[in-house]
């Protein structure tokens, strides 16, 4: 059996998740009838504590409607250094939107209200004007970390003061919420708007719900469709969105256990160096010594463990739903007796 620590975009639906696919009431979504993907934005509006969402094929395409719906071509987005929308998206933020970047130093991929004070441009026909702040919780490239409240209600007060508007790039926001044990309504108060994957830690194949207010979520409806994001039966996927909804959620803390048993396991371990704080479901490390990250995962893949070189020095490893405490077991012992 392989370990796939690669990424948790790895999970195959569960037989549950499957026979919800199997019984899912479907109709034509682009015409706005599709019982099950209603029902699943309903339910993630209401979760978050905002008044409509839209179901997305991807994190990707929800992330880039989020900001063209936000921004008019010219303007400027203010985002992390590691943030996905920048770094992963394939330069998707000038190619949808005409909107650039600036990015801000930050801790972990999470920014500093006074970090994002000092990149608004001022009112002045030499700069572009700064109108949207993205920010990604949990923090993918900084190892998971998750923001706390009241940094969120600082940025909060930074974008009413500048009139900006404010996105979340929740990708894996079910895992900050369970991590922090925070309200999900919260972050309906605090955010303009809101990108959840369900293709993550929540297991499903597929999909992505991108949430704001009504008029909002009706702009954003009309880019979906010319971005070819229209789906017509989608409620076979939306199905398996539903599923984890109600069976995927509190289940995210065995993860973080898991994750948190292979950092231990790791850190007892010479080869390991700087290892990023483990508050959720990832592992980000330097390997030392005469490791390379990629003669480290290439020892990992003959004990059947996949792990992800991430950079010149780092490894990642992500725990899921397809990583049970077994395998975890495995992981640890593999670790311990890893030699050169
Ligand atoms: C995976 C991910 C996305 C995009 O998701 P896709 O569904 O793969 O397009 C966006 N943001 C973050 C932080 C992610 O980890």
């Amino acid at each position: 059996m392989i370990t796939d620590l690669r990424s948790d975009t790895f999970t195959k639906p569960t037989p549950g998740m499957m026979e919800a696919m199997v019984q899912a009431h479907t109709g034509d979504d682009v015409f706005g009838e599709d019982p099950s993907v209603n029902q699943l934005e309903a339910m993630m509006a209401e979760h978050f504590g905002m008044q409509a969402a839209l179901y997305c094929p991807s994190g990707t395409m929800s992330n880039q409607i989020a900001i063209k719906v936000h921004t008019q071509p010219g303007d400027e987005l203010i985002c992390g250094d590691h943030s996905h929308v920048y770094i992963y998206e394939g330069g998707g933020i000038a190619f949808n939107s005409g909107v650039q970047v600036r990015t801000v130093d930050s801790d972990r991929g999470m920014l500093a209200a006074a970090d994002i004070i000092a990149a608004i441009n001022p009112d002045d026909v030499h700069k572009a004007r700064t109108s949207i702040v993205s920010l990604e919780n949990t923090s993918n490239r900084g190892g998971g970390c998750c923001y706390e409240q009241e940094a969120l209600e600082h940025v909060r007060e930074v974008c009413d003061q500048h009139k900006l508007a404010l996105h979340l790039d929740g990708a894996r926001l079910f895992n900050a919420l369970v991590a922090t044990g925070q309200n999900p309504k919260l972050y309906g108060q605090l955010f303009d708007s809101i990108s959840v994957c369900l293709n993550k830690g929540m297991g499903c194949p597929m999909g992505s719900v991108l949430m704001g207010s009504t008029g909002y979520i009706k702009q954003a409806r009309r880019i979906r469709k010319k971005f070819g994001g229209g789906l017509r039966q989608a409620g076979y996927m939306a199905a398996t969105g539903i599923y984890a909804m109600e069976h995927h959620i509190a289940r995210l803390a065995d993860d973080h256990a898991n994750a948190k048993r292979i950092a231990r396991a790791l850190l007892k371990r010479e080869f390991t160096g700087h290892m990023l704080p483990v508050d959720t479901n990832i592992v980000i490390f330097d390997v030392k010594g005469d490791w390379t990250p990629v003669t480290f995962t290439e020892h990992l893949k003959k004990h059947n463990i996949l792990a992800m070189a991430i950079s010149a020095t780092q490894v990642r490893m992500v725990t899921h739903l397809d990583i049970s405490e077994a395998q975890t077991d495995h992981v640890c012992a593999v670790i311990a007796e890893m030699t050169c």
